[in-house]
């Protein structure tokens, strides 16, 4: 069984915004077993909306809607479902009092806009808002179930889970298991390279994306239920494991950030950052991860030549001698930040991320990396070019990796 998600309101449609509640609707379908075959997103728009309803009902047998469903004149998810369903839409008094008296709970009145909350195509069921005022509407229309939930995220969750999860879970004759693998250090090439035979597992399909600095294997498995999707996974991800070894260095939601905190935390130790390129970025990347201040002593953003000498103690002699870009001044940044901050690592990135400011001995994309463990200071140079957004990521990937490869030395 398929679903379809449909995310509706005109400000999506906007640069910049994303329809995040269609992407956490997949993967929650997935998780009970039940693959998407499209998603759209749509303006607010009843005629465009109930086209786009009956289209999905003709070859899903789920629908997810979000968005669209307040009081207000955009809000046209009601209308367009009572025109696809050919049901008019009728008002719930139980739910109006409902309404109003979520409003005087707050001393204040509902306005009558807001009974229009209250209204459902005959024959629909009520999903529960805990979180707001708009209910969701649960309809069975030709053997579909349609959903439709509103657009605020937190809200939409929720009655996923609670209610519409539940209800689908019975749903799915075949089961599915997922997992993303996550590796550093490594060239996609490499990666695929390691593991392209095992793309043809039976019951598992694998699809390689390579990110700034990292690279991920996705792996999405079906069987004749969750059991056996997940069995068929884990033989795959095991060989995928023992190939690519120390490289793997997560799983599904983990990070690169998230894991060396995890590796710190349970080391009792701590780690400081001194970056010129990445202005801040891997001070950021590290308190992401919750928990980081257990590990996390500080970092500091030197930009500027003279900076670097007077917070984190680099020798003015040495930036002379080789500039700010190379691996004596990388290796005295990592000692300064471990010694100025009093942590037990010291990190440090600095680099030429562009698009000025490369020569023909250091072009763009030179980075130098270094790390002080307070016995031993290890450099590495990255030489890739990219544009500036793409190294500075990177940098940030391989400086963590570095700190996360010292850890897990045996
Ligand atoms: P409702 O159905 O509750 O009326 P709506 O569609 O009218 O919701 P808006 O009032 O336009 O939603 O937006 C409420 C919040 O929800 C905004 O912060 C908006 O960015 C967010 N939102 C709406 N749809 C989505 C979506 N598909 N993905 C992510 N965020 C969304």
């Amino acid at each position: 069984m398929k679903a379809v998600v449909i995310a509706i309101g005109s400000e999506l449609l906007h640069p910049g915004r994303r329809d995040t509640n269609a992407e956490w609707l997949t993967l929650r379908l997935l998780d009970i077993g039940i693959e998407s075959c499209w998603r759209a997103v749509v303006a607010d728009d009843e005629h465009r909306i109930a086209l786009l309803v009956r289209d999905a009902m003709a070859g899903a047998g789920v629908v997810i809607l979000t968005g669209g469903l307040g009081p207000t004149d955009d809000d046209r998810t009601r209308t367009a479902l009572s025109l696809a369903f050919e049901a008019p839409l009728e008002r719930d008094p139980a739910m109006v009092r409902h309404i109003e008296s979520l409003f005087t709970a707050r001393g204040r009145v509902a306005t009558p806009r807001q009974s229009l909350q209250a209204e459902r195509p005959r024959g629909a069921s009520w999903i529960p808002n805990a979180l707001g005022s708009a209910p969701g509407i649960l309809a069975v229309h030709d053997r579909v179930v349609v959903a439709a939930l509103p657009g605020v995220p937190a809200e939409m969750r929720a009655m996923f889970d609670e209610i519409v999860a539940p209800r689908l879970a019975g749903m799915a004759r075949s089961g599915i298991a997922r997992r993303t693998l996550r590796i550093a250090g490594r060239p996609e090439s490499s990666v695929d390279e390691a593991v392209r035979d095992l793309y043809d597992a039976p019951g598992v399909t694998t699809t390689i994306l390579a990110s700034a600095g990292t690279v991920e294997l996705l792996l999405l498995s079906t069987g004749s239920d969750v059991r056996e999707a997940r069995a068929k996974l884990a033989t795959v991800e095991a060989a995928m494991r023992a190939r690519l070894g120390d490289d793997l260095f997560g799983a599904d939601d983990e990070t690169l950030a998230s894991v060396v905190g995890g590796l710190l935390a349970s080391r009792s130790r701590t780690v400081a950052t001194a970056e010129s390129c990445t202005g801040g970025l891997l001070g950021a990347a590290l308190t992401e991860a919750p928990g980081s201040s257990a590990w996390f002593r500080g970092g500091v953003v030197c930009y500027a030549n003279d900076l670097k000498t007077s917070l984190v103690t680099v020798p003015d002699t040495l930036i002379r001698a080789h500039g700010a870009v190379s691996e004596p001044v990388a290796r005295a940044l990592a000692t300064g930040a471990r010694r100025v901050c009093g942590a037990d690592f010291g990190l440090a990135i600095t680099g030429i991320a562009g698009p000025s400011g490369g020569t023909v001995d250091k072009p763009v994309g030179t980075v130098h990396l270094a790390l002080d463990d307070g016995a031993e200071v290890r450099a590495r140079k990255l030489d890739w070019p990219g544009d500036r957004e793409l190294i500075r990521r990177r940098a940030v990937a391989a400086a963590l990796d570095l700190l996360r490869r010292r850890l897990i030395a045996r």
